[in-house]
């Protein structure tokens, strides 16, 4: 999958998408990340992109024309639209569900706005949807660009080791998942449960599916009540 991404910082993400698993998956070319940057096209002596914003208020506002030939410059060759998302507090807010919706496309635009936002006529152009990373305000959209990728790659095929399933994960199928245990076997007096050490994997399977329901109505009654639902709804 290709993302492109139109940022006013682009060093802000090579350190953290370049580690771990998503600079492997990027190093195996499962993964293809095109950093744009939206001040190359300023197109004027101080490479000035933003202004103050139309009816007064505090802060600045990022320009429709650096945006838009930004986004021209990854889409007027193409013969499709890439699925272009504004990264914005005012989007639907991310799920797993879309997380692996996203994951089947082949290649994704991230605009990140900064400052006050951006001009709604560039949003109106080419942005297909807009999605937050939660209900608060974050200065950029480069950290929920960054959120975004990392959640969608590990949905794509050979990114995890094949031995990780992201199905037996919490949100997948609504439920949070059971808690897990490794060596030792004793930490500070308190021991892993038999069950786990038994070998007997049906029995295992049955307990930790107990817990995640335990652990589900404890922290998230919101999607206990939720999976209740889908069960009864079959
Ligand atoms: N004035 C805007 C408002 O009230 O909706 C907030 C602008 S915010 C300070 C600057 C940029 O950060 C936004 O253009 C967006 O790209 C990004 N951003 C901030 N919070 C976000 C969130 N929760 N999810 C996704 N992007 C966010």
């Amino acid at each position: 999958m290709k993302f492109d991404i139109l940022t006013l910082f682009p060093n802000m993400f090579k350190e953290i998408l370049s580690d771990s698993i998503i600079g492997r998956a990027e190093k195996k070319g499962i993964l293809e990340f095109n950093f744009v940057n939206i001040r190359d096209f300023a197109n004027n002596k101080h490479n000035s992109v933003d202004d103050y914003p139309y009816g007064g208020g505090c802060g600045m506002v990022i320009k429709a024309p650096p945006i838009y030939d930004a986004y021209l410059s990854i889409a007027k060759d193409l013969d499709y639209k890439p699925h272009t998302i504004y990264l914005s507090p005012k989007g639907s807010v991310l799920t797993q569900k879309k997380c692996v919706e996203l994951s089947k496309k082949e290649h994704i635009v991230l605009l990140c706005g900064h400052y006050e936002g951006v001009d709604q006529r560039v949003l109106d152009k080419i942005v297909d949807e807009e999605i937050s990373i939660g209900d608060y305000v974050l200065t950029g959209g480069e950290l929920p660009a960054m959120v975004l990728i990392d959640s969608v790659s590990r949905m794509i095929d050979n990114v995890l080791s094949s031995e990780t399933s992201f199905m037996d994960e919490s949100h997948f199928d609504t439920l949070l998942e059971y808690p897990q245990y490794t060596r030792p076997p004793v930490f500070e007096g308190e021991k892993v449960p038999d069950i786990l050490l038994s070998g007997d994997h049906k029995k295992i399977d049955e307990w930790r599916h107990e817990k995640s329901l335990e652990e589900t109505k404890n922290k998230r009654p919101d999607l206990y009540k939720k999976y209740i639902k889908q069960q009864k709804e079959g």
